[in-house]
């Protein structure tokens, strides 16, 4: 059986050891998932919710250990860890607990036409569902699937990232505890290959969290056995700061949105674009309170050690084109952490604004109108989140924002709201976690209908009458007014 060894971000050193499961360990997992499946529809809303609460329970009553956990295999701080598992825990109470609401048989205005029918929609879960995850939230990310498909009635093989394979393991651990041999759960470690035999099995939806390179290939491969994908992928997210923002407060937020976790938060901003008027102002207040921060202290290194080649191409990239470093330097990279890092003076075409650079690194672009502000953030080929700050404008910017959420006055604020759908649009993915439409995700829907009386004539056999054609004409001007 081949392993799979979990290192520390910060000292390198091996943290644990986790199966590196084959094709065929997955296999069977999907295989028992599938009879799960069935006695986890069964017992309906009530006794998944009863699981699910009891589930929120034990990580609740156990969030210092799964917090160290978290902290050891990303390298963050354990107070991120613990909000990050708090956040966590919110949508899976409140998915447990709203999947009835969302996901109950409702009923449908039959027509003129078959006035005599009940119409009804119901939600059917597919079965199981496969959930790949990346290693940035190793608990918050995927439960936003795994959460939201185990309520909505369907068995879970959750192939969490090979960065952060203990936390998948907790999660399997732990479910495992509340309903013993319930068939309902799996966590297949490993690497990529373990991640494309989960794509290749006999799963019926997968949801994926990652970069876009990965959720294409993972989309194709799926496409094959038309098997249904939700894709949440990377962000360049942008933050407008208008001329009447509350500056100081937006240079607080957006610093923190920027660098906490390293940067490394799919709806962390990367590019802000600030008006002219205020520019000077908000320049001035980001760069002393960046200049505060340390790295290694309040935030932690580069969890995936490759992406430091990422950062520093995008440093390079800016440094090359006499960008202005404004917080750190050309050697901002320090394996494995990168010093906070704040560039202006920037075309925007240079990798650090048109590409994901996942670091603690922000650009800051002057604009002379809100207009302009939104164009640029548009010309993104990504739209997962954005950052809006005015004191009048701000749902106006929103809602020209071609991006799947946007913060007001805030900074990532959507992603703790459990009723708000969670995912982008263009390179960002699409379907969506979280919320009524979250639930909804991980269901298909069936349309039932059925005579509630008969009438005396009949329109779809053979026997149709003239009489019945002429009602229809009737009908249909009647429709069509
Ligand atoms: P990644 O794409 O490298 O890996 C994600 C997962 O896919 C891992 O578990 C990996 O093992 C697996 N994988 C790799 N190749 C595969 C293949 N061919 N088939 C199936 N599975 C495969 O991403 P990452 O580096 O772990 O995560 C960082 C990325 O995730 C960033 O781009 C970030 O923006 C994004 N992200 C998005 C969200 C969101 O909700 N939109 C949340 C967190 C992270």
């Amino acid at each position: 059986m081949s392993t799979l060894i979990s290192y520390s971000p910060r000292t390198g050193e091996e943290i644990g050891r986790y199966i590196d499961s084959s094709a065929e360990q997955v296999q069977e997992a999907v295989a028992r998932a599938q009879i799960g499946a069935k006695h986890w529809q069964a017992i309906g809303f009530g006794g998944r919710k009863a699981i699910l609460k009891q589930w929120a329970a034990l990580i609740g009553s156990r969030m210092d250990e799964i917090a160290e956990l978290i902290a050891a295999e990303t390298g963050k701080p354990k107070s991120d860890a613990m909000l990050e598992i708090s956040l966590t825990l919110s949508h899976l109470s409140w998915a447990a607990k709203k999947a009835p609401r969302y996901l109950g048989t409702s009923r449908r205005a039959p027509g003129i036409l078959l006035a005599n029918m009940s119409a009804k929609v119901e939600h059917v879960p597919y079965g199981v569902v496969g959930v790949i995850g990346p290693w940035n939230y190793p608990i918050f990310t995927p439960m936003g699937s795994i959460a939201y498909a185990l309520a909505a009635g369907n068995a879970v093989v959750f192939k969490p990232s090979e960065f952060t394979p203990g936390v998948g393991h907790w999660l399997g651990e732990t479910f495992n505890q509340v309903a013993p041999n319930a068939n309902v759960f799996f966590v297949v470690t490993g690497g990529a290959e373990t991640g494309v035999a989960l794509t290749h099995s006999a799963i019926n939806k997968l949801a994926f969290t990652g970069s876009t390179a990965t959720a294409k290939k993972v989309a194709a491969a799926c496409a094959t056995r038309m098997i249904p994908v939700v894709l949440e992928c990377g962000g360049t997210d942008p933050a407008i700061i208008d001329a009447d923002a509350d500056i100081a407060r937006a240079a607080e937020n957006v610093l923190w949105g920027a660098m906490s976790n390293a940067g490394q938060t799919c709806i962390g901003m990367e590019r802000v674009y600030v008006h002219e008027a205020v520019a000077d102002q908000f320049i001035a207040q980001i760069v002393a309170m960046g200049s505060e921060l340390k790295a290694g202290v309040n935030y932690g290194p580069a969890t995936m050690p490759s992406q430091l080649k990422v950062i520093d191409a995008h440093i390079q990239d800016a440094a090359q084109r006499g960008a202005t470093f404004l917080l750190g330097s050309a050697s901002s990279v320090q394996p494995p952490f990168v010093e906070p890092t704040i560039i202006t003076d920037l075309a925007e075409e240079s990798l650090a604004i048109s590409e994901e650079t996942f670091g603690p690194t922000l650009t800051i672009t002057r604009v002379a109108s809100m207009a302009d502000a939104i164009a640029k953030s548009n010309a993104s080929k990504y739209g997962l989140g954005a950052s809006v700050w005015s004191k009048r404008n701000g749902q106006t910017i929103a809602s020209q924002l071609e991006c799947g959420m946007v913060s007001i006055n805030s900074v990532i604020a959507f992603a703790g709201v459990s009723t708000l759908p969670f995912g982008g649009t263009k390179d960002s993915g699409y379907g969506r976690i979280h919320g009524p439409e979250g639930l909804r995700e991980f269901t298909y829907m069936r349309s039932v209908v059925g005579p509630i009386f008969n009438l005396p004539i009949t329109f779809t056999t053979f026997k149709r009458s003239a009489f019945a054609d002429k009602v229809v004409k009737n009908a249909s001007k009647f429709l069509a007014r």
